[in-house]
């Protein structure tokens, strides 16, 4: 009899998990299930070269399908209901049964909406997959003015996209400057100046009240602030951050708390249940506390431990979390998580040219970097931050000084 693993979710987690299995040994049977049409795409090039028209449809697929048949990995195009983990059986949406010896939880995010009146008017969109991409391209011919609403990574990196193919873009964004949840003050101050060069309207401090519509055709025209005012948009693109998939794992009774809680091997509170990426939350010993991320680096070493563990080879999630963020001709690269820091050191001038490093640092070790065209001081960061080396902040605020002697002469 053979065994069967059942993953649920399609995407960077879900497909990393199937080629995991096979090679750490997985013999049974393979079934991915995903409620997304097509073979798994890469996300992060949709707000990127995929809107700008730098990257095809097919430079978007993470695996052809060859991978699939070669590596004998079965798919299939349904919805996840239920899952019964009493008889190891999860319903489908068209009330198919599937039984599973081991599951992977590949749940993924779901964009968190914007909730004021008028958000549900034609022309309002937002961005997770490839039929949302596709909607607002067709959608562009004719637009000359598009607000995005939100300041983030993914609403930097539209208007950046949108610039490129020559359209107007205004961002609107609550807090008082771009990024204000993820990075410093002098890297929103650096994103709002390179983006207002660049043509983008970047406004901060806005209380969106309301979307408003054109009568004849229920469609968007502007966008209602507190202050009375409508900033006329022909198309709204919402960027406010993502809210885990938790649902399902909620009602088969695992346990939930920001994410599907996993230990360090990948497990869910049932040991025949892995759960990975961005639906999952894990505790950091880096860190010391748990954390749920929304990166691909992140998804990727969660399901090769998660596959590992369900070969009978636990490993440990370990590996020090990091991002990357294109935007016009801006590489930012990001290692660590900077919450809890105490000192901000830059290294190169933010205030002009494109290159420059941000560290954070608590109690004088380096806990996160923000590296803008930089990618040796982001490798050697990733490095200081992993080693725990005691450094003197100000000495990496000097140019002259060189990162990489700190990995010979810094104290653990
Ligand atoms: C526009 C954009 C740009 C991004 N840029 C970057 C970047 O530059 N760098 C970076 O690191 N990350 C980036 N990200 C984030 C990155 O894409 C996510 O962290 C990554 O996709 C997480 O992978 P995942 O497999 O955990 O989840 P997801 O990619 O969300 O996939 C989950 C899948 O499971 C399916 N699913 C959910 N529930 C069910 C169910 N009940 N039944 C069947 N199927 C189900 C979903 O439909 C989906 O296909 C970006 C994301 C977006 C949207």
């Amino acid at each position: 009899m053979t065994t069967q693993a059942v993953i649920i979710g399609g995407s960077h987690a879900g497909v990393q998990l199937c080629a995991s299995l096979r090679q750490n040994g997985w013999t049974g049977q393979i079934l991915m299930i995903s409620d997304e049409p097509g073979l798994p795409y890469h996300r992060p090039p949709l707000s990127k070269g995929y809107l700008s028209g730098q990257a095809a449809r097919t430079d978007l697929l993470i695996r052809s399908s060859d991978f699939y048949e070669k590596q004998r990995i079965d798919r299939s195009f349904a919805q996840v209901k239920e899952i019964d983990r009493q008889s190891h059986r999860i319903i489908l949406a068209d009330g198919r049964e599937v039984v599973y010896d081991k599951l992977a939880l590949c749940l993924g995010a779901r964009p968190r909406p914007l909730v004021v009146p008028g958000a549900d008017l034609a022309g309002v969109h937002y961005l997770r997959t490839t039929s949302d991409i596709e909607a607002i391209k067709d959608e562009l011919a004719g637009v000359v003015h598009v607000v995005i609403v939100g300041a983030g990574y993914i609403g930097l990196e539209l208007a950046a996209s949108l610039r490129a193919l020559g359209i107007a873009v205004t961002v609107l964004e609550t807090a008082d400057r771009v990024l204000q949840r993820v990075t410093a003050p002098q890297v929103s101050e650096f994103y709002a100046r390179v983006h207002r060069e660049e043509g983008v309207q970047i406004r901060t401090g806005i209380i969106i009240t309301a979307l408003e519509g054109s009568v004849e055709k229920n469609r968007v025209r502007g966008v209602r602030c507190a202050d009375g005012e409508l900033i006329e948009a022909g198309l709204v693109i919402v960027g406010i951050g993502v809210q885990p998939n938790v649902e399902l794992a909620q009602a088969a009774g695992l346990v939930v708390d920001n994410g599907i809680l996993i230990d360090a091997h990948g497990c869910t509170s049932d040991p025949d249940i892995v759960a990975a990426g961005d639906c999952a939350n894990h505790f950091s010993s880096l860190y010391g506390r748990r954390i749920r991320l929304e990166s691909v680096p992140n998804a990727i070493e969660h399901a090769k431990v998660a596959a590992a563990t369900l070969c009978g080879k636990p490993g440990q999630i370990s590996a020090l979390p990091w991002f990357w963020s294109d935007q016009f001709d801006l590489k930012l690269q990001i290692a660590g998580l900077n919450a809890g820091h105490d000192k901000v050191v830059v290294r190169g001038n933010y205030q002009s040219g494109r290159s420059f490093s941000c560290f954070y640092f608590n109690n004088d070790r380096l806990i996160a970097a923000d590296c803008v065209n930089r990618a040796q001081e982001f490798l050697l960061s990733k490095r200081l931050i992993a080693e725990k080396v005691l450094i003197d902040s100000e000495m990496l605020a000097d140019e002259r000084f060189s990162m990489e002697s700190l990995l010979t002469t810094g104290q653990s």
